[in-house]
């Protein structure tokens, strides 16, 4: 009868069944006397006191309260009767109060760690979505944003633009200044395509010397008039090279819009911006560096 209880007591989960009631029972004891001998200050102790008296017998903390002072008053009587080394067992109210600042503590505690996770996971989130060179999106973010708003445009029957940018002639300025002044540029790029798109789209790397910006609600004209403002804004656009020399670079630009049903999907949106820059360099890109 005895040695089961006791042996089961901090694994109640694992007793055999006929004495689960018992062994909770031991397991609480324990958790009391670990509550009056710590004078409240065990918030571990005070929890599962807590816990289990509102799990096995529906005790409200003010009830529970009552029971635990109940309990002190009659160990202090069995404690006298037995002649118990129990120990000092301190003053009710000042082991309740103590307890329930110990685990108000703890739930502050537990209140800042999960608002601190989620501002972690937060954190993560915007890493997994961001180009960490330049800052803006990255073209998994890219992809969703297209295929949201494409679906989201598409429904509302608005129209939905997105903007390819190649970098002209990247590897021989790569070549020429070094890396280092070539992802200035890029640094550089994200900046004024941030400015040219706004805070109603989106601006990606989409992978290397490759941006590109989506421009829910604007419709085609709309789009190339932006895109080649941007162009414009890129040539007026100076980065300075080791020796303090200005250098200017330019950019492709191909426009592809989304209106009446036109593109059956996001991909086949951004394959024809894709293929829009193609044109362009085909059309009109400088010389290697003359620019
Ligand atoms: P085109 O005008 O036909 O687009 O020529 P390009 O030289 O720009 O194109 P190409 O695809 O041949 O070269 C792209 C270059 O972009 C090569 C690569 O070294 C450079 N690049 C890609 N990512 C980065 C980066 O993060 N930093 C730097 N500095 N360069 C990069
Ligand atoms: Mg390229
Ligand atoms: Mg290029």
């Amino acid at each position: 009868l005895l040695v089961a209880p006791i042996r089961f007591h901090h694994k109640p989960a694992e007793a055999p069944e006929e004495i689960v009631g018992l062994v909770e029972c031991v397991a609480l004891g324990n958790d009391v006397a670990e509550l009056f001998l710590s004078g409240g200050l065990s918030a571990a102790a005070s929890e599962r006191c807590f816990a289990s008296m509102k799990e096995m017998m529906g005790l409200e903390q003010a009830e529970a309260e009552k029971l635990l002072r109940d309990i002190h008053k009659q160990t202090l009587e069995m404690k006298r009767l037995f002649d118990l080394p129990t120990g000092g067992l301190g003053n009710p109210d000042e082991i309740l109060a103590s307890a329930n600042e110990a685990l108000t503590t703890i739930s502050l505690q537990t209140t800042q760690e999960a608002s601190q996770l989620e501002m972690e996971k937060m954190k993560l989130i915007d890493e997994a979505n961001t180009d960490p060179l330049t800052g803006v999106a990255n073209r998994r973010r890219f992809n969703d944003y297209v295929k949201e708003t494409f679906t989201e445009c598409t429904s509302k029957g608005k129209p939905l633009s997105v903007l390819f940018l190649d970098t002209d002639h990247f590897k021989k300025f790569n070549d020429t200044y070094g890396h280092a002044v070539g992802d200035l540029v890029l640094v550089e790029l994200g900046k004024v395509l941030g400015g040219a798109i706004g805070e109603r789209g989106l601006v990606s790397r989409y992978g290397g010397e490759e941006f590109a910006g989506v421009l829910p609600g604007v419709e085609r004209r709309d789009a190339a008039k932006r895109a080649e403002e941007l162009r414009g804004k890129i040539s007026e656009a100076t980065v300075k090279s080791d020796e303090g020399e200005v250098l200017h670079i330019t950019a492709s630009i191909g426009v592809a819009t989304q209106a009446d049903g036109l593109f059956p999907s996001p991909d086949a949106l951004v394959k024809a911006a894709d293929q829009g820059v193609y044109a362009a360099k085909a059309s009109g890109r400088p010389d290697a560096m003359a620019a």
